[in-house]
């Protein structure tokens, strides 16, 4: 997997790269936020991201990235910015370390959201988008579309039906889903299921698309 660390600092960059690759990462490095975007690619795992850079607040990095990626970001900020960790949560970011950080801490956390968001992101030999029924359910731009106009969706709405776009005609359990979208296995998080999954239903219109499978979770209609 490879890992895109943006940060100005050499040394911080070459310790970084160095513990990286020696945990079996590939990694690039970009100095700033215009090489960023350029080197930003479809093999690009995961971006850990440093706020302050030379030429453009990270923050709005942070959001130019999400505007086409959903590529997992770690924003690495310092101990007393906290307003900032919050902006670039809501900027987008998966998640973030406090500098001076552990590297084995950086390592467990991109391990971690890369857990979370890798069964969202198509890898080559998926499908882009799947098309069913008038709906179509675009995975690289993450958006659904109804008659070609586009659904408006929260972030776990839009994971819940990404994972079932991955299997249409396939009954996808409970357990898997509340995994993949909230990356615990904790079961109480089946009501919280249940509420998002009627919201989608609402909100698509199409009664049958998303079926319930009784004792076992949810299947996309097959096209
Ligand atoms: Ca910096």
């Amino acid at each position: 997997m490879r890992i895109l660390i943006v940060e100005d600092d050499d040394s911080v960059a070459e310790a970084l790269s160095a513990f990286l690759t020696r945990a079996g990462y590939a990694t690039a490095r970009a100095v700033d936020g215009a090489e960023a975007l350029e080197k930003l690619g479809s093999d690009t795992e995961a971006v850990l991201l440093d706020l302050g850079l030379p030429d453009i607040d990270g923050i709005d990095l942070c959001r130019r990235i999400r505007t086409h990626s959903g590529v997992p970001i770690i924003i690495a900020t310092a101990r007393s910015q906290v307003q900032e960790r919050i902006r670039g949560l809501r900027a987008g970011a998966d998640d973030f370390v406090v500098k001076p950080y552990d590297v084995r801490e950086l390592v467990a956390r991109i391990e971690a959201v890369t857990r979370r968001t890798h069964p969202l992101h198509p890898t080559p030999g998926d499908h882009a988008a799947v098309d069913i029924d008038g709906v179509r359910i675009d995975l690289v731009a993450r958006r659904v579309l109804v008659d070609e106009e586009p659904v408006e969706l929260t972030r776990k709405e839009f994971d819940i039906v990404a994972v079932l776009a991955r299997y249409p005609g396939v009954a996808v359990p409970r357990d898997r889903l509340i995994r993949e979208v909230w990356n615990t296995d904790w079961q109480s998080f089946g009501r919280s299921l249940e509420v998002h999954v009627a919201s989608l239903r609402r909100k698509i219109g199409r009664g049958d698309l998303i079926e319930t499978v009784r004792g076992v979770g949810y299947r996309l209609m097959e096209r």
